[in-house]
This record gives C-alpha cells, sequence and structure tokens, in this order.
C-alpha cells in the first residue's frame, strides 16, 4: 500500500513507511501520514506538512494534543512513582475513583488499562452479579448486545461481534451473547428471559458510523432491562467523556446505566486508562483475587486519570461541543445531495456518509489528507469525522470544506 502511493509522498514519510512495512504485524491499513508531533486540534508529518486532526485517535485526544495542564499532571507524577500493582496501595488512586465516580454520578470505580478490557471487566462482573444476586443457574448467563457493536478486539468481544473482518477465523468463541436490531426496544424485549444478566450497549455507535438510536430507544431499554432484573451497561469508551456535549452520552436522553465502561480520552491521549463506574450492589460482588490488572489503576494513570476527571468537572469541552454541533450539522447539510447522502451528529461528532458512486471512505479520506484534513473511514462509504475539542468553529469549517472540494472534484 505505501509503495503504490510512493509518488506523491514526502521523502521522510516515503522512508518511514519502508520502516514500518518491515517488521509491524498488517492488522492496520493506515493513509501514508507519518505524525511527528502535535499540538492542540492539529498534527505535522515528517515532511513538515500540518494537518487537522479529524480523528482525535478515536475520541482519546478529545482535551487536544499536547494539553498543558494534562501533560503538567504526567510530568509531576512522573517523577514521584509510576507504578506499584495493586498488591499495595498507592495514594493518587482513591481520589482518581472517588472523583470519577462523582463525575459520572456513580458509587464505585474498577480501573483497567484498555478499552477491551473495560468491557470484560463489566461481563465478568455482569455473570457474576447475575449468579450471586439474581440467581440464574451456574453458566446460564446470557447478555444481550446490538448489530452493529463494537466494544474491542479480544477473543470474548469478537464473540458478539457481527463484522465478518473482526471474527472471521478467530474462532471458537465465547458463548451466552445474544444479538438484536440495534435501536428496536420491541426486539430487546422479544429477546429477554430470565437467564438475561445484561444488556451491553453503545449509546452511539462509533465504529458503526456515528449511529444515533431514536431519542426513545435507550429509555425503553432501561425499561425493559427493569422490567427482567436484567443491568443496563453503557459502553461510553468513545461516546463519553465530553464528545457528544455531555459527559455521558446517555445524559442526552436522560438514562442512568447500572454499569459504564470508559475508555480512550479517560487516558488523555497520554496513557492508556480504563474504567467500569457503576452501583455499589453490583461492581461490589467482586471478591479479591476473582479479576486484576499489573498496570489497571497505577499511579501515572491515576494522576492523568484525575486531571481528565477535574477538566472535565469544569464542563468547558462539553460546552464546546454543544456549541460546536449546530455549525457542524449546518455545513453537512449543505453538501447534502452535493456528494453527502446523509449524515449524523452528536456534539463535534458526525457520521458522513458518501454517495459510493464518488469513492470509498477510505478514497475520500485519503484525498482529504492531501487536502490537510486527516479522517477515518468505517464501513464502505461512511466516513467519520471526530476533531479533538478544542477544534474552533473555522477549523471545523476549513474541514468541512476540504471534505466538499474532495467530493466536487470526485463528481
Ligand atoms: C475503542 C472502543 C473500545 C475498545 O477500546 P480499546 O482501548 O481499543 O481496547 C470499546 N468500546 C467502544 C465503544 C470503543 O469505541
Amino acid at each position: 500500500m505505501a509503495t503504490a502511493m510512493s509518488a506523491s509522498l514526502g521523502a521522510a514519510t516515503a522512508a518511514a513507511l519502508a520502516v514500518e512495512d518491515r517488521s509491524l504485524a498488517h492488522n492496520y491499513s493506515p493513509l501514508p501520514v507519518v505524525i511527528a508531533s502535535g499540538d492542540g486540534a492539529w498534527v505535522t508529518d515528517v515532511d513538515g506538512k500540518r494537518y487537522l486532526d479529524g480523528l482525535a485517535a478515536y475520541s482519546a485526544v478529545n482535551f487536544g494534543h499536547g494539553n498543558q495542564r494534562l501533560l503538567d499532571a504526567a510530568r509531576t507524577q512522573l517523577d514521584r512513582v509510576t507504578l506499584t500493582s495493586r498488591a499495595f496501595v498507592n495514594d493518587r488512586l482513591g481520589p482518581f475513583a472517588t472523583a470519577l465516580a462523582d463525575l459520572t454520578g456513580t458509587d464505585m470505580v474498577l480501573p483497567m488499562n484498555t478499552g477491551a478490557e473495560a468491557v470484560e471487566s463489566a461481563i465478568k462482573v455482569s455473570r457474576a452479579w447475575g449468579y450471586r444476586v439474581k440467581g440464574v443457574p451456574a453458566d446460564r448467563a446470557t447478555i444481550i448486545v446490538a448489530s452493529g457493536n463494537f466494544h474491542g478486539r479480544t477473543t470474548t468481544i469478537v464473540s458478539f461481534s457481527d463484522d465478518p473482518t473482526a471474527r472471521n477465523d478467530f474462532g471458537p468463541f465465547t458463548p451466552g451473547f445474544r444479538t438484536v436490531p440495534y435501536g428496536d426496544a420491541d426486539a430487546l424485549r422479544a429477546a429477554m428471559d430470565d437467564t438475561v444478566v445484561a444488556v451491553l450497549l453503545e449509546p452511539i455507535q462509533g465504529e458503526g458510523g456515528v449511529v444515533i438510536p431514536p431519542a426513545s430507544y435507550l429509555p425503553a431499554v432501561r425499561e425493559v432491562c427493569d422490567e427482567f432484573g436484567a443491568l443496563l451497561v453503557a459502553d461510553e469508551i468513545q461516546s463519553g467523556l465530553g464528545r457528544t456535549g455531555h459527559t455521558l452520552a446517555v445524559q442526552r436522553v436522560g438514562v442512568t446505566p447500572d454499569l459504564i465502561t470508559l475508555g480512550k480520552a479517560l487516558g488523555g491521549g497520554i496513557v492508556p486508562v480504563s474504567a467500569v463506574v457503576g452501583r455499589r450492589d453490583v461492581l461490589g460482588v467482586l471478591r479479591p483475587g476473582e479479576h486484576g490488572s499489573t498496570f489497571g489503576g497505577n499511579p501515572l494513570a491515576a494522576a492523568v486519570g484525575s486531571e481528565v476527571v477535574a477538566v472535565l468537572a469544569e464542563g468547558t469541552f462539553q460546552q464546546r461541543a454543544l456549541d460546536g454541533e449546530p455549525v457542524l450539522r449546518g455545513l453537512l447539510e449543505d453538501l447534502v445531495g452535493h456528494g453527502v447522502v446523509a449524515h449524523r451528529v452528536a456534539g463535534l461528532w458526525a457520521g458522513i456518509d458518501i454517495d459510493p458512486a464518488l469513492g470509498t471512505g477510505k478514497e475520500i479520506a485519503h484525498d482529504m489528507a492531501d487536502r490537510g484534513v486527516l479522517v477515518k473511514d468505517t464501513h464502505g462509504s461512511t466516513i467519520r469525522f471526530a476533531p479533538p475539542l478544542v477544534v474552533t468553529d473555522d477549523e471545523v469549517r476549513h474541514a468541512i470544506g476540504a471534505l466538499g472540494e474532495v467530493l466536487r472534484a470526485r463528481s
């Protein structure tokens, strides 16, 4: 892939791509952009070309590249202590957990590192709660998930993906999951029975293409869960922590889950930090030795996570995403019929369906990179736009303007 495009590449970029190609497993197919530094909503490549970052590392960089407040928190902690294991207590984790529980309106926090680990942890906790509290017979617990989901890449999580690329050749799969159509509360109700311990959903499906369900959906899911005595587990790893204009996307529709998975932006784009947060009577089922992680809750992660929580408690990033939403929506609306078929916007987060006749999402993303704007395709001809929340309205206009140019050039 690198060689086919090398004619238009800068010398340092071509050299860096060749080095990558030599010994890196091919589990990604990146755009040929080799980033060397970042500042706010912008990154610069090894040849000195600047790009507006329209992906923000899948929302892990919500607070901008090189956010001084977050870097200062990390630097201070680097000089104190970075890793203790949880065989002992560190002085940063407790305050982080308390602040995160307060921010999210929950009782308890289970710290992990990556998003997939948080989801795995929520699955284990839901099952243990099902056996110990709900009284489901041994090994019969069912978790209901939605079509089009993305919850990570571990063997158990891909077991309930319906994306063939994520699954094929990775079986045998973990049993105990049942898939229902996303956005359809009646289908969910029909799939419920006494073995269901949890319904696991993204409030907005990010990897699925920024799919926003009808406003009545999550409240109806909450009702069904209450009726059948099942937990509602919201995966807010991508939707949470400011992206949609709220601390949590479930707040858009006034729904309170029993467990919430967080990740990505929780580490401020500096270190991997994830967590399951939720009710004491649910997370409290875990007993010593049943679950853990060597790096989970480490003092460096807790120090960065604490600063992320402090930033979010001020609400300025949520407000920025709220204020940017109508601007972004208006710009995309103007492109409908000019290469854009449909768009979905929540805060500073957009899924944009391109007329397939004009190219694949990957091709559009490639053309936009040529014009200095980085975006990521999801499936087929859909691209997503999710810039760092420090982005200005003018920068949003610049990015969507570049999309308009790309679509015109392909018409
Ligand atoms: C990215 C993502 C995950 C997985 O997070 P990793 O840190 O990549 O393991 C899980 N759920 C959702 C909704 C995500 O967007």
